[in-house]
């Protein structure tokens, strides 16, 4: 499989070189040069299958002339092996037609450790094959930094240091990450922002010698290998509930729009999917799109659903690449833009095909708080607030046929965010068992002020240990 970046100016790489590229030189993303294909026979083969045995089938022809199956196999066998639900990926019946399916299941309780788990493992196996190592460098406003840490903890070929601004990340999120004792893995709480800590980040990035001297790397949400591990859930529920005979619409709670472009990707792939769902909270710049074709960037609202409260979403350029034919200087001139001016208008004719597929709902704090307090009522099921975005979307919808099934997608344990589930529902969501010891384990961080050289010093240390 050849992958090609969204803007045509980058060389055309095999899987193993978008895994470490992360962006395209020329500033796109990578995507395939066409989409693998199932017939609907062989989606019924499908059927039965356990989540690694099905993670195999699907992504197997994306990794073709990298990984050997057997190669494949064994490294989704062990990233999956410590998901604590026998089926990965459970899925919950809500009404005749409505389900839920949980990606929270993993060691950090939220749905990036479906794709994370593997892309760890990946760049290992990759690395070891290659006799390189890499220096992850990323920051985190809570629940992308651990998901990044358990996925490269104790990994051989790689160093992880993730930057949190210290004090505003919640105390389940910072020890998450702050009680992992791996000796590749630093956490620095930084005296600033969010912001702050993104700007050091990208400081590093812009100094082309730092960047090769440490062979930066990132494994943020527009890295292909995620976006591939996460079209496996979408098989997987569609398959268990009767595709290809039975028609699978999804609701997902959406912020750089990796997890709902993993549905596009199942949909190119074969899956008989009529529908996809996007839910906002009140930054809702995509919803806004998907209402009148013009994507304009606003300021970000901190909500209840902080992995939601994004500005621009990265992966969203994806789409406009496919929807603008492939041609990737029409993509350029339009990211060109989107930048420069913070508006993005889809050509009209594109943008109603757009819609044939895809749309929004908005959903603010209370109305988010109504939907976690209505579901609690009337099914039992106490989500997080994003995944009550995504369940809320669904319902508003008006898509819930009665000769096709609706499947909204969980993307966080409840646990992870106690106060608003106890605001909605009076209900106070422990922490599951593996976790349950989470606020007796001893923590290690370290202070950094608001100073790119100090954090240059920092890393060049720490990664120099490792390679001395
Ligand atoms: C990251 C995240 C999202 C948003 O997913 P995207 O792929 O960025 O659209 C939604 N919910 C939770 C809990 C998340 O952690």
């Amino acid at each position: 499989m050849k992958y090609v970046s969204t803007r045509g100016k980058a060389p055309v790489l095999g899987f193993d070189d978008v895994l470490l590229a992360g962006l395209a030189r020329d500033g796109g993303l990578y995507v395939p040069q066409s989409w693998p294909s199932f017939s609907e026979p062989e989606i019924r083969t499908m059927r039965g299958l356990s989540y690694p045995e099905l993670a195999v089938r699907v992504m197997r022809p994306f990794v073709e002339g990298c990984l050997t199956e057997d190669e494949l196999t064994a490294l989704v066998a062990d990233a999956y092996a410590g998901f604590t639900h026998p089926a990965v990926a459970p899925l919950k019946q809500l009404g005749r037609n409505l389900w839920v399916m949980e990606l929270f299941h993993g060691p950090t309780l939220a749905f990036k450790d479906y794709a994370l788990q593997l892309v760890g493992r990946l760049f290992d196996h990759v690395l070891t094959k290659r006799g390189q190592r890499v220096t992850i460098v990323g920051a985190t406003s809570g629940d992308t930094g651990s998901a990044a840490i358990e996925s490269c903890r104790d990994r051989d070929r790689v160093d992880i240091v993730i930057l949190h601004p210290k004090g505003r990340v919640s105390e389940v999120q910072r020890r998450q990450m702050t009680t992992v004792q791996s000796s590749n893995v630093r956490n620095l709480a930084v005296d600033g922002t969010f912001d702050d800590c993104q700007d050091l980040v990208k400081e590093l990035f812009a100094d082309a010698a730092f960047r090769d001297e440490l062979n930066l790397s990132a494994v943020n949400s527009i890295n292909w290998a995620r976006v591939m591990a996460q079209v496996v859930y979408y098989f997987h529920a569609a398959v268990s509930l009767g595709a290809p005979d039975v028609t699978v619409d999804f609701a997902v709670p959406t912020g750089n729009f990796g997890n709902v472009f993993a549905g596009f990707a199942a949909k190119m792939m074969g899956l008989p999917i009529d529908r996809l769902i996007v839910g906002s909270n009140t930054n809702d710049i995509l919803t806004r799109f998907f209402e009148g074709g013009v994507m304009k960037t606003e300021g970000v609202v901190p909500t209840l659903s902080p992995s939601m409260d994004i500005q621009v979403s990265s992966n969203f350029e994806r789409l406009v690449f496919h929807y603008l034919g492939h041609d990737g200087e029409a993509v350029e001139r339009l990211m060109g833009e989107f930048r420069r001016g913070g508006t993005l208008a889809m050509p009209q004719g594109a943008w109603s095909v757009m819609r044939e597929l895809f749309e929004g709902h908005r959903f603010d704090d209370a109305a988010t708080l109504a939907a976690m307090r209505s579901l609690a009522s009337a099914t039992g099921e106490v989500l997080d607030p994003h995944s009550a975005i995504g369940v809320a979307a669904a319902l508003k919808s008006g898509h819930i046929r009665h000769d096709a099934q609706l499947v909204a997608l969980a993307t966080a344990h409840p646990a992870k965010f106690p106060d608003a589930v106890e605001q909605a529902t009076g209900i106070r969501p422990g922490l599951p068992p593996h976790m349950a010891d989470l606020f007796q384990r001893p923590e290690r961080l370290e202070a950094i002020g608001n100073d790119a050289a100090a954090l240059k010093a920092y890393v060049r240390g720490f990664a120099g240990r490792a390679r001395a």
